[in-house]
């Protein structure tokens, strides 16, 4: 039996594989957290020198900042974070929620992030087993809570995720680990066409980055499931945003394309009788 069979055997027992998963899944929504601070910051700065750059005045010279400099950091104090406080969930917990250095309150979400992307890489391991529907599955799964972390703050899912996510979909499906490329490809038309038709026709706004992301969804699905998401997402979201917000306060900013995406990837982990109406 050759070595690769043997390690492939011993990690797909479920007492194995899932908390490997889950730990791996922290580690990377501790990026994720990293990457919703950051990207904003770096996107606005290039902004700025592309505006001082048209107007012709010379350009600033800011200390460099980018996903790996500087160093995780408490964005009050400038503290630098000691490695064991960057532990993810653990940190916070022992930290209490608290700076060591100023003292001033870190936000529950980065845990909160990290214990959805842990939980939801655990889905994934225990939906798939180990193989390439896994890798392919938690590869969509980190970019989406990365998207969707970044459209709830700004309101705009960011292109620097979306389109090297589209590009990932479609060449996974080169390896025909879903749908084939041909279906990722009519996805990816049919999911922007679609939303952008639909946006530009009720005059809503982020018409083009929403296109994108359902660009990106469609080339993941394929486009046979793409009618499947408008079927699961719309039925919430108007539930959600006009009946529960109304009555409960609850903050009607969220926009579409996170309920479509969510609904997307739920699709991708349904039954096989589910995917049949896509796998060709
Ligand atoms: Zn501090």
């Amino acid at each position: 039996m050759d070595e690769l069979v043997v390690w492939d055997i011993w990690l797909d027992k479920p007492a194995i594989l899932l908390p490997l998963v889950f730990v791996v899944g922290l580690m990377i929504g501790s990026f994720l957290n990293l990457l919703a601070y950051r990207l904003p910051i770096m996107t606005r700065r290039d902004e700025r020198a592309d505006c001082l750059n048209f107007l012709g005045l010379p350009a600033e010279s800011n200390p460099p900042f980018d996903l790996a400099f500087p160093g995780s950091h408490c964005p009050s104090c400038k503290t630098p974070i000691k490695p064991w406080h960057n532990v993810p969930v653990l940190g916070w917990l022992v930290l209490r929620g608290r700076c060591a250095a100023c003292g001033v309150g870190i936000s529950a979400r980065y845990p909160l992030v990290e214990l959805a992307c842990g939980a939801l890489s655990v889905l994934v391991g225990w939906r798939f087993g180990v193989g390439g529907q896994m890798a392919a599955a938690l590869c969509l799964t980190w970019g989406l809570l990365g998207l969707s972390v970044l459209t709830w703050d700004s309101g705009e899912p960011s292109l620097d995720v979306t389109l090297p996510l589209l590009w990932l979909g479609l060449l996974w499906h080169c390896g025909g680990v879903f749908a084939s490329a041909e279906a990722g490809i009519l996805g990816a038309l049919l999911g922007f066409l679609t939303a952008w038709l639909f946006y530009r026709g009720l005059g809503l706004a982020n018409a083009y980055a929403d296109s994108w992301a359902c660009a990106m969804l469609g080339a993941w699905l394929g486009w046979r499931l793409l009618p499947w998401v408008a079927l699961f997402a719309l039925p919430v979201y108007v539930g959600l945003e006009w009946g529960v917000s109304r009555r409960f306060a609850w903050p009607a900013r969220r926009r579409f394309v996170l309920y479509a995406i969510w609904a997307g990837w739920a699709l991708l982990l349904a039954p096989t009788g589910w995917l049949n109406h896509f796998v060709d």
